[in-house]
């Protein structure tokens, strides 16, 4: 098994979301190693989205994602970072499979409810970004 990193975005939680999209997650196989409520401030979004720091919308991402609380969790699963990609979907809800996590709760691309690692390595980087080891199970 190998592990991914979630968050559930401040639309989500604002919403009131999130019981129905842990219950997706759960129902899809995947076991939470590790999980907490918690708010980035602006210094911490802007590391961890450091990678679009040029592009036009970085702004706007930075102040959407500090806006709220957020879920953060670590996922368990054969295949954790491909199979929670494909079941949150398309970045853009209106490109999101039927019945996928964006597809059911995202309203734009930039508030699209939830966040999946897009690699092993990124996994890894974003899980200890808002874990220390003895919070993770
Ligand atoms: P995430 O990294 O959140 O899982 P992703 O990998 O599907 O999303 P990226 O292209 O890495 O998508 O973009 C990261 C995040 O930046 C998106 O989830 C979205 O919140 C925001 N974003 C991406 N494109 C746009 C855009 N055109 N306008 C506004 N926000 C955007």
């Amino acid at each position: 098994t190998n592990r991914t990193f979630t968050m559930l975005k401040p639309d989500a939680v604002e919403k009131g979301h999130i019981g129905a999209i842990l219950e997706q997650i759960n129902a899809s196989g995947f076991r939470i190693v590790a999980m907490k409520l918690t708010q980035m401030t602006k210094n911490d979004a802007e590391t961890f989205y450091a990678v679009h720091k040029e592009r036009p919308f970085f702004g706007e991402l930075v102040e959407f994602m500090t806006r709220g609380p957020i879920v953060a969790a670590i996922l368990e699963k054969e295949n954790a970072v491909e199979d929670f990609r494909t079941l949150i979907g398309a970045t853009n809800p209106e490109e999101a499979a039927e019945g996928t996590i964006r597809k059911k709760y995202a309203s734009s691309v930039g508030e699209n409810a939830v966040h999946g690692s897009d690699s092993d390595e990124n996994a890894e980087i974003e899980s200890s970004f808002h874990f220390a080891g003895r919070e993770m199970f």
